[in-house]
């Protein structure tokens, strides 16, 4: 609007200028002089008129272009802003990212950084070559472009690292990822606090424009990876006992089954392993409950500690735990029981106290899928049936549910 005022002011003005002139020309005394310069000023006002014309034209329509892509990003910012608040997991998040930016910024290079301690970690990219993503893969906050938005917690455009002090500058070019042209790095900010970085490259459009919306994207982002970082520890703490910070016995059955059927499928074995602790109840009665808790959480971080990553622990009940082995036949279901027993035996926690040289132990059994159980139901029972024989014949031991009514004799 500004512009179509000016434009009509300019013309008005250069008609003005135009007027004066020939009334100038009119009033002297030769005129064919007169007519002649008359002819050459009403060229020159012409070509000028024509030069403000075209240029204020030109400008219009590059105002038109930005006011087009204002409107299209309004349009769009909605549905994108569901889309990314939508987001479940932070792989689902990176997803959208790429997608936002590359509709509503028509941006050619993403990349998406998660920040983990003093460094940002390339979740996922787009456009970038894999070279330029394989110097991006871990920033260190502070360094490089990236890394220093990152740290300054503000969104940085190319012009805005260019009118650093030369003193950042050489901070800027640390890092191996200076050589790549980032157009600008919009951090994800929630609540004072950092949570990944968004960088652009090969961008299009007007950067005064982009920036404002991706600011609006990277502030949405990180508050989407606030409730994802919040459900999924509900999620944990629906999952886990509080005192043995294991997984409780509704995780584990729900697993149970699964792993079954996965090992059925796969013609794999499984074996679980169930222990309780011996004679806690007077462990109890002497050092008290509290001492009591101190051993149960003891014993569930050292089982915590020596398991891998696949297999699965709970807190079965009271003072007794189950650990799921997937891909693990008895003999090695019972290596890895017998060595924990002995771990627990070595956590030299003396009992009972009258007789110190006494240590609080297990006693554990055994049962494998698919020999001593077809299902959850049967390799439980078998299970347990073990460990009663274990307790049965002496304690402080682990048997395998076939071997356990030998132990008996
Ligand atoms: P056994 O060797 O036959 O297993 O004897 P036990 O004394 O361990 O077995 P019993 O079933 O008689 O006692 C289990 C004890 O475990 C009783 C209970 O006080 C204790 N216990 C169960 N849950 C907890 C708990 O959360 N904290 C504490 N401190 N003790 C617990
Ligand atoms: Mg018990
Ligand atoms: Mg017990």
């Amino acid at each position: 609007m500004e512009n179509i005022l000016y434009i009509i002011a300019t013309v008005v003005i250069g008609a003005l200028v135009f007027g004066f002139l020939i009334g100038k020309i009119f009033s002297s005394s030769n005129l064919k002089g007169r007519a002649k310069l008359l002819e050459e000023e009403l060229q020159k006002s012409s070509d000028s008129l024509q030069r403000i014309i075209k240029d204020q034209s030109r400008q219009l329509a590059s105002l038109q272009n930005e006011n087009g892509d204002i409107s299209r990003m309004i349009i769009l910012f909605p549905d994108m802003a569901e889309d990314i608040t939508a987001s479940i997991s932070i792989d689902d998040l990176s997803t959208t990212i790429i997608k936002v930016a590359k509709q509503l910024l028509e941006a050619d290079e993403i990349a998406f950084f998660v920040a983990e301690k003093e460094n940002l970690l390339l979740k996922t990219y787009a456009g970038f070559s894999k070279e330029a993503a394989n110097s991006m893969i871990k920033i260190k906050i502070g360094e490089g472009r990236i890394g220093w938005a990152a740290e300054k917690m503000i969104i940085m455009a190319d012009e805005d690292f260019r009118n650093e002090s030369i003193l950042i500058k050489e901070q800027l070019h640390k890092g191996g990822h200076e050589n790549i042209n980032i157009d600008i790095c919009a951090p994800l900010l929630y609540r004072g606090k950092l949570y990944g970085l968004i960088a652009v490259g090969k961008l299009s459009k007007n950067i005064k424009n982009i920036r404002k919306f991706l600011m609006m994207i990277s502030h949405l982002s990180a508050a989407t990876m606030e409730n994802i970082h919040l459900i999924s520890e509900i999620q944990h703490q629906a999952d886990v006992d509080g005192l043995t910070k294991l997984y409780n016995i509704t995780y584990f059955h729900k697993h149970l089954q699964i792993e079954i059927d996965k090992a059925g499928r796969f013609n794999r074995n499984l074996t679980i392993f169930l222990f309780d602790i011996d004679n806690f109840k007077l462990y109890n009665d002497l050092n008290g409950h509290p001492a009591g808790d101190v051993v149960l959480s003891s014993i569930g971080k050292l089982v915590k500690d020596n398991l891998r990553l696949i297999d699965i622990p709970a807190r079965y009940g009271g003072e007794e735990f189950i650990i799921m082995l997937p891909e693990t036949g008895s003999e090695l279901g019972m290596q890895i029981a017998e060595r924990m027993r002995k771990q627990i035996e070595n956590l030299n926690i003396s009992f009972p106290q009258n007789k110190p040289w006494e240590r609080l132990t297990i006693s554990g059994g055994i049962a494998t899928y698919p020999l001593d159980g077809k299902n959850e139901k049967e390799l439980i029972k078998t299970a347990d049936i073990a460990l009663y024989n274990s307790k049965k014949s002496g304690k402080n031991r682990v048997i395998p549910y076939e071997q356990s009514f030998a132990a008996l004799e």
